[in-house]
């Protein structure tokens, strides 16, 4: 495939105003380029909402080794469009610093392009696979991985040996993410007077006593993790009260903890609810109530072929052999490392710090090498390059 038209499958992806809906669109723009090959893959949409569609390609015959990649097809809201100095849907080209700008040039529909077209390739060429490719576009991944979840709870990536996501980042490897957990704990109180506040419950007080509580049981969790490092928790919003002479009949706050396995988030989700439990307890007046929003497990990947694999071959492409990192964010793969069968989960894509921001870019050399070196990753790993040799 010619580096134009690489470009311009990435400027039509950006050019769908995916912003945390209308995945279908760019499910049914993927479905299209696969269609002329319609015999030798296998196109699945997998519902999530209206609108809001998983896909699935399947390529290979079926044996050998499983590879799958992954992208998500959400993106971000624009925020202030004045703000842009390129339309944030043009993917608009700038010749002289070879950028393409656009919402999700980065974060991550140049990723999911590049993986989209190391399947494209092959099959143009009629390169024999032996084992399997599996793309797996997912929706939702901004706002708590759903598309993931679906796929993962109906079995789509239970066949895998190692799936590469390709979000972006291309200075390592990331192998091991944090999990998250948000929650949000609410207090109840009665309405009264401030002049006689004994008349009333103040739902900030007893929300206060939570809040001491839970940074009390966080300090005490020092474990560390040789990855990720330290367990992270932060109170993020806290809201309360209507106005000064009134006793607050309501009041919430948001936590958001980064989580590791020594010390798990189903321990954290018990140990929370149990200072909720125990405070709810001690006084008839206390009405508190946590929820946990979206959480997900943290991802470690030991040493596995996969990582390996990703590592010799970099050099080739990049400068430098790319270390192995670690990550402190949420993606899809704390879905997918849930799926029934253990495989390495890696994250490298091309991209840079410009997501989520205005004017977001990609290089387009970094862009088109980036392609390159996910398709020789690809192949080795399933073993096209081997198999064909044999058979000649
Ligand atoms: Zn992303």
């Amino acid at each position: 495939m010619k580096d134009s038209e690489k470009i311009s499958i990435l400027q039509h992806l950006i050019q769908i105003e995916s912003v945390n809906d209308h995945e279908e669109q760019v499910a049914d723009y993927i479905a299209a380029l696969f269609a002329p090959y319609g015999q030798q893959v296998q196109i699945t949409k997998v519902p999530f909402a209206k609108g809001r569609v998983n896909l699935v390609v399947t390529m290979g015959n079926g044996n050998g080794t499983h590879l799958g990649f992954s992208g998500h097809m959400d993106v971000v809201d624009p925020g202030n469009v004045e703000k842009w100095e390129h339309a944030p849907f043009g993917g608009e080209v700038d010749e002289a610093s070879n950028k393409l700008f656009g919402r999700g040039a980065s974060d991550m529909k140049s990723g999911l392009a590049a993986a989209v077209i190391v399947m494209l390739e092959l099959l143009e060429s009629n390169t024999p696979v032996q084992g399997q490719i599996k793309l797996l576009a997912t929706v939702g991944e901004e706002t708590g991985e759903y598309g993931a979840h679906v796929l993962t709870q109906a079995g789509y990536a239970d066949d895998l040996d190692g799936l590469i996501i390709t979000e972006p980042h291309m200075d390592g490897i990331i192998t091991s993410c944090k999990g998250v957990i948000d929650y949000q704990v609410t207090s109840v109180g009665v309405p009264a007077h401030s002049s006689r506040p004994d008349m009333g419950v103040n739902a900030i007080d007893n929300l206060i006593q939570f809040y001491l509580a839970v940074k009390q049981l966080m300090a005490q969790h020092q474990e560390e993790n040789p990855k990720l490092g330290k367990m992270t928790h932060s109170i993020d919003i806290i809201e309360g009260g209507k106005q000064v002479n009134s006793v607050p009949d309501f009041a919430m706050l948001k936590g958001n903890i980064r989580s590791i396995p020594e010390y798990s988030n189903e321990q954290i989700f018990a140990d929370i609810q149990a200072i909720v439990a125990k405070l709810n307890a001690s006084d008839p007046q206390m009405k508190l109530a946590v929820k946990f929003i979206y959480p997900e497990v943290p991802i470690i990947n030991g040493e596995n072929q996969l990582t390996k694999l990703a590592q010799e071959i970099s050099p080739k492409y990049f400068a430098k052999t790319l270390p192995v990192e670690s990550s402190s964010g949420a993606n899809d793969g704390s879905e997918f490392v849930q799926a029934q069968k253990d495989f390495p989960i890696i994250l490298v894509g091309p991209g840079n710090n410009s997501s989520h921001g205005y004017d977001e870019y990609v290089d387009l050399d970094q862009y088109l090498t980036s392609i390159q070196y996910l398709a020789d990753v690809a192949q080795q790993f399933v073993g096209i390059a081997k198999t064909a040799k044999v058979e000649a």
